[in-house]
């Protein structure tokens, strides 16, 4: 039996070239430019507000930056500045093993583009990435980690390759219950997941708006549900599109972590401050997890096989069993 490739590459990669796009904030509603630039190894991803001054635009993307996570999440500095709706140029980036960017961007917005992630991707792959001679870095879940809230649940476990599973559970008849369980190997990520968009409800739309949000929300960036009916002419692209763009979020999300995970991401009507808190759970637990270069993963997988596989679906029983308690 085969095993596909978590990390096609076992050194770090960033981008050929930089990568332009522009399109409209969801939140903000105003139009926003972007440059997505090569880094340095061992950078990670940040963001750089173009429009303020450039001592203090740099936003680092990672999970104790994060200022708000209701509608989406956005990150900040210690001056006060921040970037909203990240989550779904981040999924890009890691689906597409991006390791190291610098994002420019003239506002306070990474714009929604079609509310998926496959306009960011299909420029990364056009541009293509760059191989940088330094060793990549993984975090290794050891034991479980868990967030609760209420009969929510985000769960962080030890597994061989990266997975995320999302339930969710709407009560709306077009949504309903959904789940989804995506290994992130090889073209998972673009095949299954990267082409999902984010949704709204038709009656909620209003409260929403009078809020100062989605100004620029519409029909070409995300699925609006009313009642019975997509309101979208062309429907959904996948049956199950609500999931899978569950599972685009909580990729985005989990990116913040700094370094891919290696571990089984298992959550029921997940959301952004749940993984927010997830992520600072986890790094609070020193025991949970641990760095490991992809190389000495592989060799680790390599000598000891099927020895080193851990008891994935008895661990899922066993939660599941307690969250039904
Ligand atoms: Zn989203």
């Amino acid at each position: 039996m085969t095993h596909g490739q978590p990390f096609a590459s076992v050194k770090q990669k960033t981008l050929r070239h930089p990568v332009a796009y522009v399109g409209i904030g969801l939140h903000c509603g105003r139009k926003v430019s972007m440059v997505v630039h090569p880094a340095e190894p061992d950078t990670g991803i940040h963001f750089l507000r173009k429009d303020l001054s450039a001592s203090e635009g740099l936003i680092a993307a990672r999970w104790h930056n994060i200022v708000d996570t209701e509608m989406s999440t956005a990150i900040g500095n210690e001056y006060g500045h921040s970037i909203d709706t990240v989550e779904h140029l981040m999924a890009a980036l890691r689906g597409c093993g991006v390791d190291n960017a610098l994002v420019e961007v003239d506002g306070p917005e990474v714009p929604i583009m079609d509310g998926s992630s496959e306009p960011f991707v299909a420029m990364i792959e056009r541009i293509g990435t760059q191989i940088q001679d330094v060793p990549r870095n993984a975090i290794w879940i050891q034991r479980p980690v868990e967030v609760r809230a209420g009969d929510r649940y985000v769960i962080l476990m030890p597994a061989n390759t990266p997975r995320i599973t999302v339930e969710i559970d709407f009560d709306h008849v077009m949504v309903g219950s959904q789940m989804l369980s995506v290994e992130l190997v090889d073209e998972a990520f673009r095949q299954q997941v990267a082409r999902a968009r984010t949704f709204g409800f038709m009656n909620q739309v209003e409260a929403l708006k009078k809020r100062g949000l989605i100004k620029g929300g519409s029909l070409r960036n995300a699925i609006l549900v009313d009642g019975d009916r997509i309101v979208n002419e062309n429907g959904l692209r996948y049956r199950d599109e609500f999931v899978r763009h569950k599972v685009l979020d909580c990729l985005g999300d989990l990116s913040l972590a700094g370094a891919p995970i290696l571990g089984h991401y298992y959550a029921y009507k997940p959301g952004h401050e749940l993984n927010r808190r997830l992520m600072q759970k986890l790094f609070a637990a020193r025991d949970a997890w641990f760095y490991i270069t992809v190389n000495e993963f592989n060799a680790l997988i390599g000598q000891h096989g099927q020895g080193l596989k851990p008891p994935r679906q008895s661990v899922v029983g066993m939660l599941r069993k307690q969250a039904v308690c």
